[in-house]
């Protein structure tokens, strides 16, 4: 029987909500923000819909017992300050208890600041100063590309499958398309454009990231994203347009894609930077751009101005700003719009909504891919095999390792080295209003310690807003102090820092056959790195002017004007990194299926096919020898149309042979 709430267990769950997203009585509450808890927005119902479609069961079992002990209070009956004491009386009996609490107050926040009303707007909003939604979306975007669909078991026979459409599925499908390739592309996620995206956060978890937005490592150490649909990570990132750099191109020479500091990669890099449109007439500086750029000059720090794959025809600053939740006016330049687009005008076929279980081979040669079609409508499956002498693997980071492991192929380095650039988030409140909605969501780098450091360092950026999740790093210390510093939303300024990872984690198979993530997180320079990155960016805050500055999720007051900064710093340097601690977070997987001259520790060879099976390759950024240091869909890209053109290359040697 599958398990289900009791109404004890709703009303207890509801007042933990409302304790976490308390109404806190104010004379001056003009917007009914203070008033407002968390159940009025929903929160307690999207958190227990939540928990039955997401936790497993042994894990939903354990969280309703202790729901049932917080029950036992009374605490629905209780008022604010004593439901608050029995919250953290209950968190302090184990560190079970500890991370089920902190899951409670992270979920409750983000659900009851980002839940769009009946309107699509969130009642919080208006009191944050958060526009919402702009406008709806466009009901005359066309769906350009060729989509197939199936009905029933399907077999299908093609040159090359392509397995995921994000930024180097894309490109590779394109390249082999236009070389007279028969190519199908399946992706697991759905078709959406333009005409599908809504402006709301939910929304995008729901339909456009893999496992419905952030999820955390296995080891609950990292809070992961990825796109999941027709374009995959390119169709929701934040367009961040960057070249590899010369240390990275070096290293990946040196385990064995020798080209790859040459010329020739610079071509790659450069097609690309093209095709996608890379420029910088649009990196309108918003608010939180402004300050960090104020701050790196006064403290004599690197900043560059990005380049972004945005169209200047089609850009809009009022509606770029909500295109990590997809673009609406089709300014975004990701594969959607480029590549597929290249592929399908070649005659590239695609079918979403297919997730493909596992690489067929026959004689250590690849022969095809078995797969699982899912209608979006009726929910009812179906086995589709597809008949093809040739592969491309490019899932992305996270799902390629799962797919080689699934067929039993790619030898020992398969998921072994899975790198995330982890990252956090440091906020400074502001006199003024910094409307981070406004303008792209990363439109400069503070790039002064990004090789810092034995080649390895970290970055600073700005991001994309995300009010529900921007609000769970906003330090919980009781419900009204939150309630307080969440209402100065459109006032912070929330810069990311990205820590270029040394060490790694790990992909491996779970017992049902779905990746697992793993990241220890141990390597002791990136945790140096890490900590180094939160104290700059906090004395980059300090440097621009902010009023107050918090590391996300901090267990105290924000530091304010006028108090001791250093001893705040000393402070922050005391909390731990990771669960229970400071929240660690990837958008950058890379390097999980290597290419290298070593199968030992590599997966494919430098080339981009598999070292154990000939019509396998590795198109993806799995395929990274080292991470890429910087964000990396250009690297994907480049990295994604060097291996296509090699099996083009490869392909040209076959029939010259025959011809002999
Ligand atoms: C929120 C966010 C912001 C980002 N911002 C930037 C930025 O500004 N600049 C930048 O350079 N990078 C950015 N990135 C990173 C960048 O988007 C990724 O590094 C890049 O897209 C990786 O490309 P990929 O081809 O490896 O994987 P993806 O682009 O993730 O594509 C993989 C695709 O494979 C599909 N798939 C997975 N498993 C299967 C399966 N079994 N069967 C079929 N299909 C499958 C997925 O659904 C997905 O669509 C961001 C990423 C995120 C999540």
């Amino acid at each position: 029987m599958p398990i289900e709430f009791t109404p004890l267990q709703r009303e207890t769950l509801t007042a933990i909500v409302d304790t976490f997203v308390a109404s806190v009585p104010r004379e001056d509450d003009p917007d009914g923000f203070y008033a407002a808890k968390g159940s009025d927005v929903g929160a307690d119902v999207a958190i227990e819909q939540y928990l039955l479609t997401r936790l497993p069961e042994e894990q939903l079992a354990g969280l309703l017992q202790l729901i049932d002990g917080v029950g036992l209070f009374e605490f629905k009956a209780q008022p604010q300050a004593a439901r608050e004491e029995i919250l953290a009386n209950v968190a302090a009996i184990s560190p079970e208890a500890a991370g089920a609490i902190a899951a409670l107050n992270q979920l409750s926040v983000l659900f009851a600041y980002s839940l769009p009303g009946p309107d699509g707007h969130n009642p919080l909003w208006q009191g944050m100063g958060y526009p919402g939604p702009v406008q709806n979306p466009p009901q005359d975007a066309r769906k350009t590309l060729e989509v197939i669909t199936v009905a029933g078991e399907t077999t299908l026979e093609v040159d090359v499958v392509v397995v995921g459409s994000g930024s180097g599925g894309g490109v590779a499908a394109a390249v082999l398309a236009e070389a007279g390739k028969r190519v199908i592309i399946l992706e697991a996620g759905s078709y959406h454009n333009e005409s599908d995206f809504v402006q709301s956060e939910v929304a995008a978890y729901q339909n456009l990231f893999l496992r419905g937005g952030f999820f955390p490592s296995a080891d609950g150490m990292v809070s992961i994203a990825a796109g999941s649909t027709v374009g995959g990570g390119s169709t929701v990132n934040w367009s961040n347009s960057l070249l590899t750099p010369n240390t990275v191109r070096s290293h990946w020479a040196e385990a064995g894609l020798t080209d790859v500091d040459t010329p020739a990669f610079d071509e790659h890099l450069q097609a690309v930077f093209d095709r996608i449109r890379c420029n910088d007439k649009v990196a309108t500086q918003n608010g939180p751009h402004e300050r960090l750029s104020d701050a790196a000059s006064k403290l004599g720090y690197g900043y560059r101005v990005a380049t972004l794959n945005i169209d200047p025809e089609r850009y809009d600053p009022n509606l770029i700003g909500y295109s990590g939740m997809g673009d609406q006016t089709g300014a975004k330049q990701g594969t959607m719009r480029t590549y597929l687009q290249d592929a399908s005008d070649a005659g590239a076929k695609l079918l979403p909504n297919v997730w493909v279980d596992r690489i067929l081979t026959d004689n250590g040669a690849a022969v095809g891919v078995e797969a699982t079609y899912t209608d979006p409508q009726t929910r009812q499956s179906s086995r589709v095999v597809i008949h093809a002498p040739t592969v491309v693997a490019a899932a992305g980071s996270l799902e390629t390792p799962g797919l080689l492991l699934r067929s039993g192929i790619g030898g020992p380095a398969v998921g072994a080295e899975l790198r995330l650039h982890p990252a956090s988030l440091v906020s400074g409140v502001y006199d003024e209003p910094q409307d981070p909605w406004y303008g792209p969501a990363m439109a400069g780098i503070m790039n002064e310690f990004a090789e810092t450091d034995q080649g390895f360092g970290y970055l600073i950026e700005c991001v994309q807003h995300l009010p529900g999740l921007f609000t769970t790093v906003v330090p919980w210390l009781d419900g009204a102090q939150h309630k307080e510093l969440t209402r100065k939303y459109r006032y912070r300024a929330d810069w990311v820092f990205i820590v270029k990872d040394r060490g790694a984690g790990s992909v491996t198979l779970d017992e049902n056959g779905q990746s697992t993530f793993w990241y220890p997180f141990t390597d002791e320079l990136d945790r140096r790195h890490f900590r180094e990155a939160a104290v700059t960016s906090i004395r980059m805050h300090e440097a621009a002017g902010a009023e107050q500055i918090f590391l996300a999720g901090q267990p105290f007051a924000p530091w304010q004007r006028g108090e001791d900064l250093e001893a705040f710093i000393e402070k922050v340097n005391e909390i731990p990194i990771g669960p229970g601690g400071t929240p660690v977070f990837s958008a950058h997987q890379m390097c999980s299926a290597k290419l290298g001259s070593d199968p030992q520790t590599s997966v494919a060879k430098p080339n981009g096919e598999l070292h154990d099976v000939t019509g396998v390759w590795i198109a993806d950024a799995s395929g990274m020898p080292s991470c890429s240091g910087v964000n990396p869909m250009v690297s994907t890209m480049a990295l994604a149309r060097r291996t296509a053109m090699n099996m083009l290359g490869d392909d040209r040697r076959k029939t010259s042979a025959a011809a002999d």
